[in-house]
């Protein structure tokens, strides 16, 4: 079983919703540690022979495009992650449409291919945004992966597995985050903040799990998370928990994932790079 590796390609001022970092007129001030921690992310990638679906910030492309570059020559997948890191539920359908048009148009003029897949910041697709994954298909998306089966963030009655959903301009596929079921909820592991808190060998025998259910498992990552010395920086203290806590384990957790299992970029694992 190949499972999905994924990099949501954006810099460490990129929070949703925190005072001073969700307003992109002041991210230009911000200092860029973009390419010294997406150095790392390729360099480890290389090592271990594998490719990943990058999902690139527009705003990042248009800052760095020989960044994309690297990125595309090293043969991994270049999808979007939107242009401005707004949340989906905080826009209008209009908004997010011209938002992951705008991303579009900036990232494929540097790639000079059709992107296949989007990510939302912060897998923020929800029951309130029935329209999201219309507007994607109608886009030219063919995979999504912004939904999570979780009760405080997604839904519940998202899908916990990779499956093709109905939309009035055609099927498009849907890859969840990665979940695993503790008593009533499902509870995520795969990356981001839940992969710096549970165990190492808990993190392993979950994708066991959900490979020999016949399903691959979809790891994520942030540059950030490669960044023991990223500023410190006032925010809530949920945020702050979510962007700053344990960091050291993600390098060391994703290392041992690339030795244990393989991984592919998402439109290798959905078959539409042949
Ligand atoms: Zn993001």
């Amino acid at each position: 079983m190949i499972n999905a590796l994924t990099v949501d390609l954006e810099d460490w001022y990129h929070i949703c919703s925190a005072e001073g970092y969700s307003d992109q007129s002041r991210w230009d001030a911000y200092e860029s540690r973009i390419l010294k921690n997406t150095a790392k992310i390729l360099k480890l990638l290389r090592t271990y022979n594998v490719r990943a679906t990058f999902f690139v910030l527009g705003y990042i492309a248009f800052r760095e495009p020989d960044l994309i570059k690297t990125i595309k020559n090293e043969g991994h997948e270049i999808a979007t992650h939107g242009f401005c890191h707004r949340r989906v539920f905080e826009m209008t359908e209009k908004e997010f449409e011209e938002d992951v048009i705008k991303s579009i148009e900036v990232i494929s003029l540097i790639t000079k291919e059709r992107i296949l897949g989007f990510r939302a910041p912060e897998w923020s697709i929800r029951k309130q945004t029935p329209w999201a994954l219309k507007t994607l298909r109608k886009l030219g998306i063919l995979y999504d992966s912004s939904m999570v089966p979780l009760t405080r963030m997604g839904d519940r009655d998202f899908p916990i597995y990779p499956c093709k959903l109905d939309t009035e301009f055609g099927e498009i596929w849907e890859l969840p985050l990665s979940t695993t079921r503790l008593f009533w909820e499902n509870i995520p592991f795969s990356g981001g903040l839940p992969l710096r808190i549970v165990p190492y060998f808990y993190v392993i025998s979950k994708i066991k799990k959900i490979n020999q259910e016949g399903h691959p498992a979809i790891v994520y990552i942030h540059p950030w998370e490669f960044d023991k010395e990223k500023p410190k920086i006032e925010i809530p203290l949920t945020r702050r928990f979510m962007h700053y806590f344990n960091i050291k384990a993600t390098p060391i957790k994703v290392e041992g994932l690339l030795k244990h299992f393989r991984f592919a970029p998402i439109r290798d694992v959905l078959g539409f790079s042949g």
